[in-house]
């Protein structure tokens, strides 16, 4: 029995390892045994027992404690005193003869209401552990199931663990988990987007550094690939692997150098890790991307941006590289040491630069910033771009298609006092519902009544609201929560502005809206959720959009489905925007590879660049065999 449920316990425990997640399962965990138990005993049994009554409630929770007591003794007497603690209370309707509502239907919305907190909390602090999955789905979800049922006496055990409760059960349970994950094989891997699917021959999960480095140096004894995920958000198949693919989400210690200018963070530490630990020290990143949960070594690696003419890419943040090379030897890339011109390609490397251990960014000393939320019509907003973009830090527009006005968000660095702190529970919840309300209405009239979606985008676009503050810039950066929960699709290209009338800008801007007007007179919509831009300063990554002086527009479309005349529409768009000007590329993090010819265009733009990026990649000489390159490096950029 202690084997059988030491390997349940196992798979739970890697798939629960995050803090915060934990804490959430001890509470939804707490309430839904007591919704299951309160149900259970609205059945009268024949024999009672002391405390409990006669009822198969009571009979459940005294089975469930025996069969616990096999693997642990205070859980299964916490969980017993808590159930005893409930069962007792006066107005608890607890045994026969409570009713359908009190009985029945209440323990169920509680058990429900429980259950999707605790889905939810997964979604939130994206801890998934895909690679737990099997090839058979029946038993996986039997695990799950066993997990839901005897939720208390997983989650608080695991709380107590976390609490120095039975140092040597603990140690047992890493050295299994150590076993379980560091090495699997044959697992199927999807994206965030489910834009790509691979079955690595081998997948592994580094629980620490000399994890990672022997399994690049076996890698490299066997002469086999492998590919990186971080968060796994990224749209294009830059992460896919068919041999070796490597997680690197439980790799995420933050260390903030002493003169407060730079941090070291591992792999896997996410913008919401990193941000924390930054805040704690009065520090801030410069710029950053909306998202929380995506890694520092894939928003480095993707060239990733947020928003502000003085800012660049993410890679433009990077001081230095931690890597791991083909031989699985650990060596620091830096201007120091490879040279400018070659950091110019490793800040933005898709992985190819050497297995990323550790990412040393550059800081600053947290700031608050005024930003203002405005709706403005589209022609104004459009006619005044020019001066907006100049007067502001930050400036970011949402269009709605089938709607004439727009979502125009700006923000600037103050010294006045802060009205908002932190965006708090009721925006998480606002913003939870704003995104399940939008995200599952707008797939289904997409999906079942296409035409309802201009009046369906009006009406959603409608409900926003509109803000001044003054707020912490790392939450203005951060000012939506739960855009993991809609897997949207996204295309978007970077050009540079070239006069300062936005010319360029205007024209692609004017198409946009033509391109929308002339596919819905044809009577079809795929077109379903907004147009986002923002604007970046020049970028010092050789192979980004953004490269090189001058202001970058970067113009994206988000969609909630992809539907049947999805891939002709977005292939009109890009080419549209790739017209804006010689150089325009697409944002490689996002969908671009279903566009026809994007493989010649973009070496065709990139010319000299990929040469001098080759060239890097070869002084470097952190991977001579081509070891870190996939398919999609491979065809973009010739590597
Ligand atoms: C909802 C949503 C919102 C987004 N918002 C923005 C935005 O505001 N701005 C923007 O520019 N982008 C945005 N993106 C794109 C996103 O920021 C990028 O795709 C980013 O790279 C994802 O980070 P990740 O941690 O998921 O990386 P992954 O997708 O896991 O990896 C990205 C790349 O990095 C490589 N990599 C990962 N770890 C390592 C390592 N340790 N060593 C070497 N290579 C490694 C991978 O192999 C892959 O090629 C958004 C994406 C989503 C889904």
């Amino acid at each position: 029995m202690r084997s059988h449920l030491f390997q349940l316990l196992l798979r739970q425990y890697i798939e629960h390892r995050h803090p915060a997640n934990v804490r959430v399962h001890v509470w939804t965990n707490a309430f839904l045994w007591l919704g299951l138990c309160t149900l259970l005993s609205q059945m009268p049994a024949p024999v009672e027992i002391p405390l409990l009554g006669a009822n198969i409630g009571a009979w459940w929770i005294i089975g469930s404690v025996a069969y616990w007591l096999t693997i642990d003794v205070v859980t299964p007497l916490l969980v017993l005193a808590w159930s005893v603690a409930f069962a007792s209370l006066p107005m608890f309707p607890w045994g026969p003869q409570h009713g359908w509502i009190t009985g029945v239907a209440a323990p169920l919305v509680i058990m429900t209401v429980s259950g999707l907190v605790a889905l939810f909390s997964h979604i939130y602090y994206h801890e998934h552990a895909e690679y737990l999955k099997t090839e058979n789905p029946l038993a996986d979800a039997l695990k799950t199931t066993h997990a839901v049922l005897w939720g208390p006496f997983y989650h608080w055990l695991f709380a107590l663990l976390g609490r120095k409760y039975r140092r040597s059960f603990r140690a047992e349970l890493d050295t299994a988990e150590r076993q379980h994950i560091v090495r699997k094989d044959g697992v199927r891997w999807t994206n965030w987007g489910r834009t790509f699917h691979c079955v690595p021959r081998t997948m592994c999960v580094p629980l620490r550094l000399e994890d990672l480095c022997a399994v690049v140096r076996q890698a490299s004894q066997e002469g086999r690939k492998l590919r990186m995920v971080a968060g796994g958000f990224t749209w294009s198949s830059m992460a896919a692997s068919d041999d070796i693919l490597v997680f690197c989400e439980r790799l995420t210690s933050i260390d903030i150098a002493s003169d407060r200018k730079t941090v070291w963070a591992e792999c896997g530490a996410t913008n919401r890790q990193l941000n924390r630990a930054l805040a704690a020290k009065g520090l801030q990143l410069p710029w950053n991307v909306v998202l929380e949960t995506v890694g520092v070594a894939g928003i480095v690696s993707m060239g990733t941006h947020g928003s502000g003419k003085d800012s660049g890419t993410l890679s433009d943040l990077v001081e230095a590289l931690d890597v791991i090379d083909a031989s699985g030897n650990r060596r620091v890339l830096s201007e120091a040491t490879i040279g400018a011109e070659a950091m110019e390609a490793a800040r933005l490397g898709f992985g190819v630069f050497g297995v990323i251990a550790r990412v040393q960014l550059r800081v600053e000393p947290a700031c608050r910033v005024l930003q203002i939320d405005q709706k403005m019509r589209v022609s104004e907003t459009i006619a005044d771009l020019p001066n907006l973009v100049r007067k502001h830090d930050s400036v970011e527009i949402f269009w709605f298609p089938y709607t004439k006005w727009a979502w125009v968000r700006t923000f600037d660095r103050t010294e006045r006092p802060l009205t908002l702190r932190s965006h708090g529970l009721g925006f998480l919840a606002r913003n939870f519902v704003e995104m399940a309300v939008s995200g599952g209405s707008l797939w289904a009239v997409s999906k079942w009544y296409p035409a309802g979606l201009p009046r369906m985008v009006r009406l959603f676009a409608g409900t926003l609201s509109f803000h001044e503050r003054v707020l912490p810039m790392t939450e203005a950066i951060h000012y939506r929560r739960w855009v993991e929960l809609v897997r949207t699709g996204c295309i978007e290209v970077g050009f540079k502005i070239d006069d300062d009338d936005f010319s360029n800008f205007r024209r692609i801007f004017h198409g946009t809206r033509q391109l929308v007007d002339d596919w819905t007179k044809r009577g079809r919509y795929p077109f379903d959720l907004t147009i986002n831009i923002r604007f970046v300063g020049p970028s010092r990554a050789l192979l980004s959009p953004a490269y090189g002086p001058g202001l970058t527009c970067y113009i994206e479309a988000l969609f909630v489905r992809r539907g049947p005349h999805w891939k002709a529409f977005t292939n009109e768009l890009i080419n549209l925007w790739l017209s804006a000007e010689p150089a325009a590329l697409p944002h490689w993090a996002k969908e671009f590879e279903h566009v026809v010819g994007i493989d010649a265009l973009a070496k065709e733009r990139l010319g000299a660049r990929l040469t001098r990026f080759r060239a890097a990649l070869k002084s470097a000489g952190v991977d001579p065999s081509g070891m870190f390159v996939n398919d999609l490096v491979r065809r973009v950029f010739g590597v």
